[in-house]
């Protein structure tokens, strides 16, 4: 695990509103009832590479600590195996709290710089709001032009063989009712910012 450097926290950093409008997401309301037990970092087997802990997101997050909870870099190592969630004996559904950490820091643009799962997050959901699936080609094209397209030439080889054999292809797939999904998914949204 990386080092976390140790500082002294004041009450004036604290966000008095972030720990109630994670809590307000339908999957994250036991967040508060959180008693700091590290059975979710125990649980996780991803906790070695992350910055904080599960427990200390956890902990950052019911106290306020916005800036420290969405800035980190555990939420975007999160593999979504919900380990912790299992384990947790308050039944604090710990996975659903990182992606809820996730979706606000994409919003607010604030997560690390140099990190690609944010920016795979955002072309996904454009492509398949756009069309109603994700297409893998313009997937990866989309995040290599906007990451490092130097790397591309790297998998060029592996695209190739991929496309000649069939794997991955160029056409655009698509659903009939486009308009109807982002009809569904502009409402998601705008219930979303009801609820902030
Ligand atoms: S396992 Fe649950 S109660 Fe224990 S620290 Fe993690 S979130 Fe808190
Ligand atoms: S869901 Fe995320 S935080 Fe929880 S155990 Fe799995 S990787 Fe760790």
């Amino acid at each position: 695990m990386k080092p976390v450097r140790q500082t002294i926290k004041y009450e004036a950093e604290r966000d008095p509103n972030f720990a109630r409008e994670i809590a307000a997401i339908p999957g994250c309301e036991n967040l508060p009832s959180c008693f700091q037990c590290g059975t979710c970092s125990a649980a996780c087997l991803v906790s070695t590479f992350m910055d904080y802990t599960p427990r200390r997101v956890i902990a950052l997050t019911r106290s306020g600590f916005k800036d420290e909870a969405l800035r980190c870099q555990t939420i975007w190592l999160c593999t979504s195996c919900y380990a912790c969630t299992v384990e947790c004996p308050k039944e604090i559904q710990i996975t659903n709290i990182m992606y809820a950490l996730k979706q606000r820091a994409i919003r607010e643009k604030v997560y690390p710089k140099g990190f690609s799962i944010p920016v795979l997050a955002q072309e996904f959901y454009k492509l398949v709001l756009k069309r109603g699936r994700s297409t893998e080609s313009w997937l990866v094209i989309r995040l290599f032009w906007r990451t490092n397209i130097l790397k591309i030439l790297g998998m060029a080889r592996l695209g190739l063989n991929l496309l000649r054999t069939g794997r991955m292809s160029f056409r655009a797939d698509s659903i009939r009712q486009t308009r109807e999904l982002q009809r569904l998914l502009e409402a998601a949204e705008a219930e979303k910012g009801m609820a902030k």
